[in-house]
């Protein structure tokens, strides 16, 4: 590994075997006699020598930490555990037993059959059906509907029954 720096008297530059760091040599293109310098080496375009270098080697050194510091912290850090944690217990218990809450919409078009009107029928028989203790809410739907008798855009009604099964 060589030194590289500058003559200080005459401006050429010089490249040095790190083991010759400290010692007096004559510059080989101004005669004057020079010290080595000695620690990191010097980019070869550099001008200046020691202000430069002395400056540029801590903060060289400080970022190379922080970047150090940004790169473990992932690794380290256990962020995706907890998510896949959280994420297969609900999908079991349900599975297992546990009622989700579900939706019936009920139109009243779809109750209709030869002219009856079953709404109120097919409402109480579906509400049998779930259980009084599985039934949440009720809520009532408007809906528009092409009538092919009519050919005519038609608003009818029905329900939205929230239960849990
Ligand atoms: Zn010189």
């Amino acid at each position: 590994m060589d030194i590289i720096f500058d003559c200080p008297n005459c401006g050429q530059e010089l490249a040095v075997d790190s083991s010759g760091a400290g010692t007096n040599i004559e510059c080989p293109a101004c005669g004057d006699t020079i010290t080595i310098p000695a620690g990191p080496q010097n980019p070869p375009d550099s001008r200046e020598l020691s202000v430069p270098n002395l400056t540029a080697s801590p903060i060289t050194s400080s970022a190379a930490a922080k970047v150090e510091k940004h790169l473990k912290v992932p690794v380290r850090s256990t962020p995706a555990e907890p998510l896949i944690a959280k994420a297969k217990p609900p999908l079991g218990a349900r599975a297992v037993g546990d009622k989700q809450v579900r939706i019936r919409t009920i139109r009243r078009a779809a109750c209709i059959e030869s002219g009856h009107d079953n709404f109120d029928e097919v409402v109480s028989k579906f509400l049998l059906e779930i259980g009084e203790t599985n039934l949440m809410s009720i809520h009532p739907v408007g809906y528009t509907y092409f009538d092919v008798a009519t050919q005519k855009m038609l608003t009818d009604y029905g329900a939205m029954i929230v239960y849990r099964g």
